[in-house]
């Protein structure tokens, strides 16, 4: 961003931690009490794949801060959309069960926030990174006023949630979407399954606000995942939500960073560089060098109609009442 000179034409913001009320919202005291000791005695595992170092506490807070100050700041009208570009990722985490690199459950604390303060009441939370939003979908799955959407890769991580039958509980049935893909899904794929299903259920929704879950392990050179997901894949999602956003919600748009770690470093900033120009309108563009040769690797016309098969499938079953 900085030698495409996307950075100078962003508004650029940090935010401090979040405080410990904040992560009690959702996260048990007990959990927080012992990450923190955890992180102020030399880091080690917590839980399930979630390792952190001496700080790890410290450094997940910010991340939460930075989320929900980016939340708060659209909300309010201070700026038209918000990126926050931080680490670690919060999608998987629950309230007492950190996993998949994800200690805090950055987004549902962030809505959380702005829902106390009374700054929103019905969120729409979009999910594309590869693998589930397994946290967010636990933490808002019998609230009405959150609709949950994750596209992943089926059975990916974790390999036990995520089916499209899981579709809420109580006052939440129906507030939650589970859209899990095929592995070798590429760009055709997910922008079918966004107009084909997502935009369709955020239009029945009417939030108030849209907020991402922006992981880029979809992308096609990603260790973590097996999808054909390409820079341009990122950037018509990004543009599809920007304008839904303007439609229903008077253009607020939120993201946060979660998953993306490209074989060699080297694709993700691509993707996310795409991102940003769509939400921010800059004139500054990163081409993406690898195009051409991604291109040539989505799925054959026979593995698209598939794929686009099983959308068809899922469309049915959505199209019913959630029991
Ligand atoms: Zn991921």
């Amino acid at each position: 961003m900085d030698v495409t000179g996307l950075m100078g034409e962003l508004v650029v913001k940090s935010a401090p931690e979040a405080g410990f009320d904040d992560l009690a919202r959702v996260h048990s005291v007990e959990y927080l009490r012992a990450f923190k000791e955890l992180s102020d005695t030399g880091g080690g595992e917590i839980r399930l794949r979630a390792p952190l170092a001496r700080g790890g506490y410290e450094i997940a807070a910010l991340a939460t801060g930075l989320a929900s100050a980016a939340l708060e700041a659209v909300l309010r009208g201070d700026l038209d959309n918000a990126y926050a570009l931080s680490r670690p990722p919060g999608h998987h985490c629950l309230p007492d069960f950190p996993n998949g690199f994800c200690l805090l459950a950055n987004l549902a604390i962030a809505i959380c926030a702005a829902r106390a303060e009374g700054l929103v009441r019905r969120v729409a939370v979009i999910d594309w990174d590869v693998h589930h939003g397994n946290g967010t979908e636990a933490i808002f799955y019998e609230d009405p006023d959150v609709l949950t959407i994750s596209l992943h890769q089926a059975r990916n991580y974790p390999p036990d949630t995520g089916d499209a039958t899981d579709r809420g509980r109580g006052a939440g049935l129906g507030a939650n979407m589970n859209i899990p893909l095929p592995p070798g899904a590429g760009h055709a794929t997910y922008l079918e399954a966004l107009e084909r299903l997502v935009v369709p259920a955020l239009r029945a929704y009417r939030p108030e606000v849209l907020v991402v879950a922006c992981g880029y392990d979809a992308g096609a050179l990603d260790p973590l995942g097996r999808m054909l997901a390409t820079a341009e894949t990122f950037r018509q999602m990004t543009r599809i939500l920007c304008d839904l956003a303007d439609d229903l919600c008077g253009g607020r748009l939120m993201m946060a960073h979660e998953g993306g770690y490209s074989e060699v470093e080297v694709y993700v900033p691509f993707c996310g560089h795409a991102v940003l120009e769509e939400m921010s309108g800059a004139s500054a563009r990163a081409p993406d060098p690898l195009a051409e040769t991604l291109a040539a690797r989505q799925p054959s016309a026979r593995m698209q109609a598939v794929f686009s098969e099983h959308l068809e499938e899922l469309e049915a079953l959505f199209s019913r009442p959630a029991v």
